[in-house]
C-alpha cells in the first residue's frame, strides 16, 4: 500500500518507499527487530533468517 507506515518504525532507516508505489528494505542495514512487520497494516512484512 506504500503507506510508509513501516519506514516511520525501522530504527535502522533500512526501509524506503520507492515512487510512492512500493516499499523495500535495504538487507545490508536490516536487523531484524520486526517492528516494521508488527506496523503494517497490510501484513505482507515477513522476517525471514538470513545466513551470510
Ligand atoms: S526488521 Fe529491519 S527493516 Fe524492519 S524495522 Fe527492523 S531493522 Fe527496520
Ligand atoms: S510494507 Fe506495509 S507498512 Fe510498509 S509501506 Fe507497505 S503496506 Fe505500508
Amino acid at each position: 500500500m506504500a503507506c510508509g507506515c513501516c519506514v516511520k518504525v525501522c530504527p535502522l532507516n533500512a526501509i524506503q518507499v520507492y515512487r510512492g508505489l512500493y516499499a523495500q528494505v535495504d538487507e545490508d542495514k536490516c536487523v531484524g527487530c520486526g517492528r516494521c512487520a508488527k506496523e503494517c497494516p497490510a501484513t505482507v512484512i515477513e522476517i525471514r533468517e538470513v545466513t551470510a
